[in-house]
């Protein structure tokens, strides 16, 4: 898959653009939910193991706390930059006002490829981070999660390093921890789990057979590994599956348990299983299946591939998967689109759960969190598919109107605009 050639935040503000048109906002509404709010840079020195230095570029956004307390994921990729966290960001600000969350967006990444980072390299990048946005952080104020390359062990030298800057603990400060540290029970894949309640939710409505259903799905980490585990668990056919190196197809389904301990026995890559046909990641986006899940990274959509897609449903539970002008020939071609900032919100409402528990010093069960997850993706499914059917909208454009209108409303209630 080649580098973005688009700007994802151009990309977020477009989508902000046509919903406050849609609403009819008055310009400084509009004006202000297309920015940041704040946004902040660090220049972390990374001691590395051979005794150099590496001179690292770290960012963290605030997108907008109208509604509560930014929060957003930090992401670790070599093609990280301001615009993409800037993008990040604001689609987090939009995917909690979608599951009325009473929080705001933010997000933070470094540009580095931590595949190229040692164990102790990477806690010390950790470290590094947390010290240079530390004063910034608070559970009343932002709160990090975990993103692409950074896992609940990073969250773990992230907290410890916090409250060694702060004498105190402080758990709610981020989320998606480790069990031990105040984790929640169910975070580990609350995004799968909850991108699984919304194809449920999209079987129903469209009346779809899953069982009789081939899933394609582009990424293979936490989020598209996971969600390959639910359905295999759930009996149902995945037939395509990738990660960054390549990808596998085998239309009879993939044996996922075997593949997922080939992924992680082969440092995060598949190339080589033998479950299946080697494939590309161009081929899984166009290969014929009912229902498509991207769920890598953003703008693998694109104009020029989105004709080829088969699917009859796409699942988006990576970030901004498909550029604008993909989401128009989908649309178009009857594809039902299920947008990220709903398909992939039960990892911000899973860490939000966190932070309850956090709060209160006391720990939920997994059946309590997933019970309160699936009627929380529910819900939040069943109004955008009203809302998108009384108004004659693709459920994006539904999602969007939603979304801003409620953190619209908490500015103007502010005395913002
Ligand atoms: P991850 O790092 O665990 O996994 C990313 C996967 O994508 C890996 O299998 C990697 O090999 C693959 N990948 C990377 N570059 C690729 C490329 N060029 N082509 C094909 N595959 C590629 O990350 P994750 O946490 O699973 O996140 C995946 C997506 O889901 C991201 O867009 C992220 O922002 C989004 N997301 C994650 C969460 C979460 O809770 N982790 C929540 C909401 C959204």
């Amino acid at each position: 898959m080649p580098a973005p050639r688009h700007n994802p935040f151009k990309t977020a503000q477009a989508h902000v653009d046509r919903a406050c048109r849609r609403l009819n906002m008055p310009e400084a509404v509009r004006l202000l939910l297309r920015r940041p709010m704040r946004e902040h840079r660090a220049t972390i020195p990374l001691r590395m193991d051979d005794g150099s230095t590496r001179v690292l570029q770290a960012y963290r956004v605030q997108y907008n706390n109208a509604r509560g307390p930014a929060k957003g994921g930090i992401r670790w990729h070599p093609n990280e930059n301001l615009d993409t966290v800037r993008a990040l960001a604001c689609w987090m600000t939009w995917k909690t006002a979608v599951v009325d969350l009473p929080l705001g967006g933010g997000k933070g990444g470094v540009t580095c490829n931590p595949k190229e980072l040692s164990i102790t390299e990477r806690e010390r990048l950790a470290r590094a981070y947390m010290r240079a946005f530390a004063p910034l952080l608070s559970i009343d104020r932002d709160v990090p999660a975990p993103d692409v390359n950074t896992t609940p062990q990073v969250m773990a030298w992230m907290l410890d390093e916090y409250e060694t800057v702060v004498g105190e603990h402080h758990p709610g400060v981020i989320t998606g921890k480790p069990l031990p540290l105040g984790g929640s029970l169910g975070r580990e894949d609350a995004t799968s789990f909850g991108g699984m309640c919304v194809i449920r939710e999209v079987e129903d409505v469209l009346g779809l057979n899953l069982l009789e259903a081939r899933f394609a799905i582009q990424g293979f980490g936490n989020v598209g590994g996971g969600v390959a585990r639910l359905l295999h668990e759930q009996g149902l056919r995945v037939i395509a599956i990738s990660a960054e190196d390549g990808a596998i197809y085998n239309e009879r389904g993939i044996d996922i348990p075997a593949a997922l301990a080939y992924y992680d026995g082969n440092g995060r890559c598949i190339t080589g299983f033998t479950g299946g046909d080697p494939f590309t990641n161009e081929q899984l986006l166009a290969c014929p299946c009912e229902v498509l899940i991207p769920a890598a990274l953003e703008h693998v959509l694109t104009r020029q591939n989105a004709a080829a897609v088969q699917a009859q449903v796409i699942c988006e539970l990576a970030n901004g998967p498909t550029t604008p002008g993909a989401d128009k020939i989908l649309e178009e071609r009857g594809i039902v689109v299920v947008p990220d900032i709903l398909a992939n919100s039960g990892g911000v409402t899973v860490s939000y759960f966190e932070q309850v528990q956090n709060c209160y010093n006391y720990y939920w069960s997994r059946g309590d969190v997933h019970a309160q997850l699936k009627q929380r993706m529910t819900q939040a499914f069943r109004a955008l598919w009203r809302l998108a059917k009384e108004r004659r909208l693709s459920l994006r454009e539904a999602a969007y109107l939603l979304a801003v209108e409620r953190v619209a409303d908490a500015c103007r209630i502010r005395g913002w605009v």
